[in-house]
């Protein structure tokens, strides 16, 4: 095989997508695993769309993912510069040439015009396409119309007649016929290039050997060959991915749940687990194993074992990965990722060693890194209330004074750790004759403020002595009032 090149080639008009992710990941994973390049290109030609940042955002979104482009901007490389809006001149000498060639023509219809005819062929209910009026101006015509008319774009000409197949490596062969097919605009009013001639000029000059990107563009394809065979360049392959969907089989949509990468990023989903779920939108590895690491995803990704069935965003699955990674994540490591978040919220904090016990304690309750803070959240302060539902089940009229007795054992207690705690409570609860569930979710809620969570012997051992003493007095006073 020769090189493979490919390339992501977002828009800049807001945040990175996690369409956009997954053409990205896969992009990469296809260049990565055959030693090629993978490079990030900005299709920045469509002015009234951009967004101040959105360039940053994705390039930051993708190296929060581990995606690493060789060549793009701020990297540089051979076939740059590669943002779109920085190469106009390429674009517009090679309409030209296309012009010369017969295969492009100047069009002077204006925007009035063009939305006449648009609106006749809806109330017709024809699909709406421009309709080659320009295409056929004898020379004085276009002489007099370009000396004339102050603004005129350039169409491409598509042949009236016909049908082109192409192979696509996800669909196999899809066939246009060339009807539907419309004389693109290729060069704008404003001088700019259209997203079809740039992403074809660019992809040449960028030597990409596939094209993988998003269904919605399959119907351009036939425009981009036509070009490719205009210009007399050999076409990159093509992969058309499949569309993403929420559960209820609908297009993927803001209105359902979050799509921004920056969102999952923000509620402290990891990016491995985040990427391992994005991977499997659309590829699977054709048995039943789950959990892939970047490196494992290169060594095992082909395009082959793509499929062009819609795939389901689910959150539930994407909730129990993340769960599952935090699990398998080693306790330093978390450590790591969660003493930012201890720093963003100003919680008091202890030192790591105390934070790695914590998150032994909650690693197997989490599903995203801020449910340490969150759900854990009385590791790191005192409670201020207690769970009315549980103190209406679990405290009694005598137990404050259970507890307090307790507290005096725990004090006679040589090392305070989780099974001396548990024996010395198993002994005082028997001499007493009541169960040791009269005195756990008590101790619990005193501790917690709430009815559940991890172990209370390993939590009280955490607190230390005088911590669980304070609280417990803290909560018989509070019982009391
Ligand atoms: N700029 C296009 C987009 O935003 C890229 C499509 C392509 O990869 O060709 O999706």
């Amino acid at each position: 095989m020769n090189a493979i090149r490919t390339r992501f080639a977002p828009s800049p008009t807001g945040y990175l997508h996690v369409g956009g992710l997954r053409t990205a990941l896969y992009a990469y994973l296809l260049a990565k695993k055959h030693g090629g390049q993978f490079l990030l290109r900005i299709e920045d030609t469509d002015q009234t769309r951009l967004v101040e940042g959105a360039t940053e955002n994705i390039i930051e979104a993708l190296r929060w993912a581990g995606i690493d482009f060789d060549e793009g901007p701020g990297k540089g490389g051979p076939c740059g510069p590669y943002i779109q809006s920085h190469r106009l001149e390429i674009y517009m000498k090679h309409a030209l040439e296309l012009i010369a060639a017969g295969h492009a023509y100047h069009c002077f219809c204006s925007s009035e015009r063009l939305d006449e005819l648009r609106a006749r062929q809806t109330a017709n209910k024809l699909p709406p396409a421009y309709d080659k009026h320009c295409r056929n101006l004898s020379p004085a015509e276009l002489e007099e119309k370009l000396a004339t008319e102050r603004k005129s774009v350039i169409r491409m000409k598509v042949p009236l007649e016909g049908e082109m197949t192409f192979s696509d490596l996800i669909r196999g062969p899809v066939t246009f016929g060339y009807k539907v097919v419309d004389d693109q605009v290729l060069i704008k009013s404003d001088g700019f290039p259209t997203y079809h001639l740039a992403v074809v000029i660019d992809d040449h000059y960028m030597k990409i050997s596939h094209v993988i990107r998003g269904e919605e563009w399959l119907s351009s394809t036939p425009k981009h060959i036509l070009l490719y065979e205009y210009f007399g360049w050999d076409a990159p392959q093509f992969a058309h991915l499949p569309l993403l969907l929420n559960s209820d089989r609908s297009k993927l949509s803001k209105r359902q749940g979050d799509v921004a990468v920056e969102d999952y990023r923000q509620k402290g989903y990891l990016p491995e687990a985040l990427v391992n779920f994005i991977a499997f939108l659309g590829w699977n590895p054709g048995d039943t194993r789950e959990f892939f690491t970047l490196e494992e995803l290169i060594k095992e990704f082909s395009l082959a074992c793509v499929g062009k069935a819609g795939a389901i965003f689910n959150l539930e699955k994407l909730d129990w990965l993340n769960g599952q990674y935090i699990q398998r994540m080693p306790t330093r490591e978390l450590v790591s990722r969660i003493k930012p978040l201890i720093a963003a919220r100003e919680l008091p904090f202890k030192n790591d060693e105390y934070l790695e016990q914590v998150v032994e304690l909650l690693k197997e309750r989490v599903t995203v890194l801020p449910d340490f803070l969150t759900n854990g959240a009385y590791f790191f302060d005192a409670p201020t209330h207690y769970d009315t539902a549980i103190v209406a089940k679990a405290w009694q009229p005598d137990t404050a004074q259970y507890i307090k007795e307790m507290l005096n054992v725990f004090e006679s207690i040589q090392s305070f750790d989780a099974v001396s705690l548990e024996h010395a409570m198993r002994e005082y609860t028997k001499n007493k004759n009541i169960t040791m569930g009269r005195l756990i979710q008590p101790l619990r809620l005193a501790l917690s403020g709430v009815g559940q969570g991890p172990s209370l012997y390993h939590m009280m051992a955490l607190f230390g002595k005088e911590e669980t003493r304070n609280r417990c007095l803290e909560a018989c006073r509070v019982m009391t009032l």
